[in-house]
């Protein structure tokens, strides 16, 4: 499925445009780390380049400094929200607003190095791929807690969605602009980027990559928050977790029968013995339980039946700086049809 680039960059890249997205979340003081790495590469590229910034609510001035350094990084443009409304969403707002037949999705904590983007491109200009992700060579560089979590919810992932996500890739990549439509062309508000990516299917391959060490400020991602990440992907890609109670509330049910039988039969040949206190308990205990556990579940899906119906826009801009034509505060096609593309296959 992979292969090493071969096809360098010294072939002048076939694109009209490429954009790069870099959401941004209290990033103030990575900034001129992080320009001053992407903009070399992407100025050796040889083709018209776009930065589309999206500053997700940061507290800190981002925004503010992202605006000063619109003075020396070309074609810096800069979206910010309203409040924070997550890397998933602000991934989708910087994409909306590209241009480039090819998008170059990455962090900007200088963990996905610029330096690997020639070669993202590279694999996608050989014209068989339409996606191109960053393969990590280097697993598990991050705390054994967060590494068994990510391993327990790629298993549970892989078993219960019907669509695959490697461990080994995550939101560097270089996608065509076909890829780039599909993706905008699906409105759902609980967004898992990479499964959405996938699900649109396109031929996919990765390349290796090392990312390296967040170079200033902390990671957004506290264990809640990636808990609920992993259950909405889950909950967002596959119905298994709701359909799964029909086969154990069988089972359940039918163990119960037969216990049932057990029990009459050993009273009309033994007689009745003492009242069964603790075997009651533990019945009403696990039937409780069980019950439980799948009004949690249902409750999952019914939230994302309730967030989907209520069709809010995902995000709303506060400011955009740098876009030819005027950026409305809402996400673009906001409540319109589906384009044109995505109407088949749904
Ligand atoms: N980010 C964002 N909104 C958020 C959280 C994070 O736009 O609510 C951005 C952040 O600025 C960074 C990228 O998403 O560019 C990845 O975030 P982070 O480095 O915190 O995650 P990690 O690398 O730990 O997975
Ligand atoms: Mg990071």
């Amino acid at each position: 499925m992979t292969t090493a680039p071969e096809t360098s960059t010294q072939d002048t890249l076939r694109a009209s445009m490429v954009s790069v997205v870099l959401p941004m979340h209290n990033e103030r003081d990575g900034l001129d780390r992080l320009f001053a790495r992407l903009v070399p590469v992407l100025q050796g590229l040889g083709v018209p380049f776009e930065i589309v910034t999206v500053d997700d609510g940061s507290r800190d001035d981002t925004f503010e400094r992202l605006k000063v350094a619109r003075a020396t990084v070309p074609n810096l443009k800069i979206v910010t929200f309203s409040r924070n409304f997550g890397k998933e969403i602000a991934v989708t707002a910087g994409l909306a607003r590209t241009s480039g037949d090819v998008v170059v999705v990455m962090d900007s904590d200088l963990q996905h190095p610029p330096e690997a983007i020639p070669q993202l491109l590279a694999e996608w200009q050989c014209g068989h791929y339409d996606a191109v992700y960053a393969r990590r060579v280097d697993l598990d560089r991050g705390s054994p807690l967060r590494n068994a979590f990510s391993t327990a919810f790629y298993k549970a992932f892989d078993y219960m969605s019907e669509i695959r996500v490697d461990r080994e890739t995550g939101d560097f990549g270089a996608f065509d602009r076909k890829v780039v439509d599909a993706f905008l062309a699906m409105p759902e508000r609980n967004r898992f980027n990479r499964g959405l990516f996938a699900w649109a299917g396109f031929r996919t391959t990765t390349i290796p990559v090392t990312m390296e060490e967040r170079q200033t400020g902390t990671s957004q991602w506290g264990f809640f928050k990636l808990l609920r990440l992993a259950i909405a992907a889950i909950t967002s890609f596959g119905t298994l977790p709701l359909k799964i109670w029909a086969v154990i509330g069988t089972f359940v049910s039918l163990s119960a029968l037969a216990y049932g039988l057990f029990v009459i039969l050993k009273t009309l040949i033994f007689g009745a013995d003492t009242p069964g206190f603790p075997s009651l308990m533990v019945a009403i205990l696990f039937f409780s339980g069980i019950q439980l556990v799948g009004l949690g579940i249902i409750g999952e899906y019914l939230g994302h039946v309730f967030s989907e119906v209520k069709r809010r826009p995902l995000y709303f801009v506060r400011e955009a700086i740098g876009f030819d034509r005027p950026v409305s505060i809402l996400p673009p096609n906001h409540g319109a049809a589906a384009p044109e593309a995505n109407r088949d296959g749904r």
